[in-house]
């Protein structure tokens, strides 16, 4: 696939924002990729270019339907100032799974992989230098066909825009307080909670508001059917350190199979920790935490990396986590993954890549 590469002019390129007050998603990059998708055409007019509005038909289907998926990685500065990503191929992989299961055409991973490196180069004076501070990038597929009738589109816009955003925790770890809910669920077997489609996040903020207004940073989801299990934490996958035993849920069709889920899992085995995919109930956690056990629980996502919890509300019990401090375990997979991340330790994975 050819793809061209449109600069946008220096008298228009932005200023850029202030390194020590990114927040997160609020300064878009000068360039963006684009390519489109017409069924019997495949994808065509692929194009770097500069950062734009698009046009859309107000009865273009994503609007009405919500055909929508994406995906969310880091382009960080190395201490050699080499600009590196992390385990790139595997988005682009996961964002086929979500297209197959969205009845949305799969993108060409090699052909987008190399636009996405030449956008991030393009951009690169953007990738921040701030300690902890990344370039999130979020690639994007939404259908565009004009029409009102239920059934997958036949024209899709692909799309990859950056943010620079600031670190996570500017000042070390605050581990979060979370909400546990027996109201809402997220997904369910056979429903979408395994892709990354757009109507998930819909259908999870009203459980994030009433926990917000309740004090609480982020909601634990339990399985919909038995409302027992531990699913996920908010967008994050999540681990419990129960005596020495290592715990999170297995990807049985309503957990997103996080990249971060993956890397962590990785780790602490080879680092000879007892790690154990398994269903674990809401139960075992406070009875684990009642008898003493349960040591640590964190949350694990690109946007974070490592979320310590430092308490959890479950029926108004509450149930207080290593005395609301981040845990050995933690601290250690936090340092460990932004070391590799960013150069200073080695990558025997294969995991960071040179743009
Ligand atoms: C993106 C996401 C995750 C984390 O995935 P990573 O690949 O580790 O960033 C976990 N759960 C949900 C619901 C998500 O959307």
């Amino acid at each position: 696939m050819d793809i061209r590469v449109k600069k946008e002019a220096p008298d228009l390129l932005k200023t850029k924002p202030d390194e020590n007050s990114l927040g997160f998603g609020q300064h878009m990059t000068d360039h963006m990729f684009v390519m489109l998708y017409d069924e019997g055409i495949g994808w065509h007019d692929a194009a770097v270019q500069p950062y734009e509005n698009f046009s859309l038909d107000p009865a273009a289907m994503v609007l009405h339907y919500g055909q929508a998926i994406f995906e969310g990685l880091k382009a960080y500065r190395g201490n050699d100032d080499k600009i590196y990503l992390f385990r790139p191929t595997e988005n682009l992989k996961r964002m086929n799974a979500s297209a197959a299961r969205m009845c949305m055409p799969e993108i060409p991973v090699d052909a987008v992989y190399d636009a996405l490196k030449k956008l991030v180069a393009l951009d690169k004076d953007w990738v921040p230098r701030a300690d902890g501070a990344t370039l999130y990038i979020r690639p994007t597929m939404v259908a565009s066909e004009a029409g009102l009738g239920v059934r997958p589109s036949r024209q899709y816009i692909f799309f990859i825009i950056n943010c620079p955003v600031g670190a996570y925790y500017p000042e070390g770890f605050n581990p979060v307080k979370i909400f546990v809910t027996d109201k809402y669920v997220r997904a369910v077997a056979g429903g979408v909670g395994n892709v990354k489609t757009a109507g998930n996040y819909a259908a999870s903020i009203m459980a994030a508001v009433e926990a917000q207004k309740l004090g609480y940073t982020q909601v634990l989801w339990l399985d919909a059917i038995e409302r027992r299990y531990i699913e996920e934490v908010g967008t994050m996958n999540i681990f419990f350190l129960i005596g020495d035993e290592l715990i999170t849920p297995p990807l049985t069709g309503s957990i997103l199979p996080g990249i971060t889920r993956d890397s962590v899992l990785r780790l602490t085995k080879d680092w000879g920790l007892k790690v154990s995919e398994k269903r674990i109930t809401i139960d075992e956690v406070l009875a684990a935490n009642e008898k003493g056990n349960l040591r640590e629980i964190f949350g694990t996502g690109t946007a974070a990396v490592i979320s310590p919890v430092g308490e959890i509300n479950y029926k108004d019990q509450i149930c207080t986590i290593n005395n609301g401090k981040t845990g050995e375990l933690s601290q250690k997979l936090f340092d460990e993954l932004q070391a590799i991340q960013n150069g200073s330790s080695a990558d025997p994975y294969g995991w960071v890549v040179e743009v």
